[in-house]
């Protein structure tokens, strides 16, 4: 077998491919407010037949193809992820890869947590490196409200217990901060984990997808939401750990941790975007809020060789010119892909 060393590919702007978010399922348990409206992805919702869901085969294929590439990190999310059934498996032929340079990816997943205290073992033991747990408030009331679907917060909080308990290199907390309905728990969640080796990231609320009711008053500027935590708990900025980190940092002076924030609509970074998205049902999205997706679950399932897939990502790539972030306006498009389909 010949070892193919890929190259690496530069986009319009000189933006290279390094990490590959994978779907592996547009479904979900949680009907959260800002993602999944009840009243959009309600009970008669057309979710994906399995028979379109790429196979873990698939996946893998797609995932070498990007390593060959450039891409050294992975991401599995969704919809929820851990009701991929065995996604541990997955995540074992995903740890198998090795970059040109032989080494192992970091592979990270994202979840609701619902599923996490049962799960998180296994994940571990499969080669899951880090995982993102989501939590928008540690009130119960409205934890419940956003989840939309009543979920109690203290299995989510399990979660995340047992996911420190089997050692995962890091573990990172998401919260979505939405005017008017969490902005009061941003204190209590950076105070929960402060002082642990848990980050909080503090997200603003994105106008992914079309039917979130997503507008400008609803967004809390992550540099206020650092400035509240900071009010009590003196913060000082870090530098990027890496560039294209989606995330700006803070540390807490008195060296009880650090808290981030991902300001994608008051301080957009697609100068630095180095991510690509394969959705659940195998086509590759260049940007989130991207409209329209290229079909390689059609190419794999044509046939395609190793070289056709990695030639065909690589002409995707180097035409990819996607800045919405940047350009975002009060009359951007609306035809824009939902984030349970997409993967955040
Ligand atoms: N279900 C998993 C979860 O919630 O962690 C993974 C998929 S979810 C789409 C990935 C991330 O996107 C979550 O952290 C979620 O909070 C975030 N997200 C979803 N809709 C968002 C929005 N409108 N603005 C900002 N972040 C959003
Ligand atoms: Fe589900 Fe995650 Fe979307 Fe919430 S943010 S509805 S948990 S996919
Ligand atoms: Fe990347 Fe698109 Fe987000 Fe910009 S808007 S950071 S290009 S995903």
């Amino acid at each position: 077998m010949t070892v193919q060393l890929g190259s690496r590919l530069r986009d319009t702007r000189g933006r290279m491919l390094r990490d590959l978010r994978i779907s592996v399922t547009d479904r979900c348990n949680f009907r959260c407010v800002y993602c999944m409206p009840k009243e959009i992805f309600g009970r008669d919702y057309d979710f994906m037949p399995h028979a379109m869901l790429l196979s873990f085969e698939e996946i893998v294929r797609v995932a070498r193809a990007g390593i060959a590439h450039g891409v050294h990190k992975l991401r599995l999310t969704g919809g929820e992820p851990l009701l991929r059934r065995e996604i541990e498996t997955l995540v074992a032929m995903l740890a198998e890869l090795r970059t040109p340079e032989g080494q192992p990816l970091d592979i990270a997943l994202t979840t609701n947590g619902s599923a996490l205290a049962h799960k998180a073992r296994a994940l571990r033991d499969a080669g899951l490196n880090r995982v993102t747990v989501s939590l928008d408030s540690l009130d119960e009331a409205t934890f419940r409200a956003m989840n939309d679907i009543d979920f109690p917060l203290q299995r989510v909080l399990d979660g995340i217990r047992v996911a420190q308990d089997v050692g995962f290199d890091a573990i990172k907390i998401n919260t979505v901060v939405k005017r008017g309905v969490n902005d009061d728990d941003v204190l209590a969640i950076a105070e929960h984990f402060r002082g642990t080796p848990v980050t909080v990231r503090f997200i603003e609320f994105m106008d992914v997808g079309t039917t979130n009711g997503w507008n400008l008053d609803q967004v809390v500027p992550s540099a206020e939401i650092i400035e509240r935590i900071s009010a009590v708990h003196p913060l000082e900025p870090l530098r990027p750990a890496y560039r294209g980190e989606t995330a700006n940092r803070w540390r807490y002076v008195d060296g009880a941790g650090e808290v981030g924030a991902i300001s994608s609509v008051t301080e957009p970074f697609c100068g630095s975007c180095t991510r690509a998205r394969i959705s659940a049902d195998g086509k590759l999205f260049t940007c989130l809020f991207a409209s329209r997706g290229h079909d390689l679950r059609a190419l794999l399932r044509d046939g395609c060789t190793d070289a056709e897939l990695e030639a065909a990502l690589a002409g995707i790539w180097n035409a990819r010119d996607d800045r919405y972030s940047e350009l975002r306006t009060a009359d951007t498009p609306t035809e824009r892909i939902e984030m349970s389909y997409i993967g955040g």
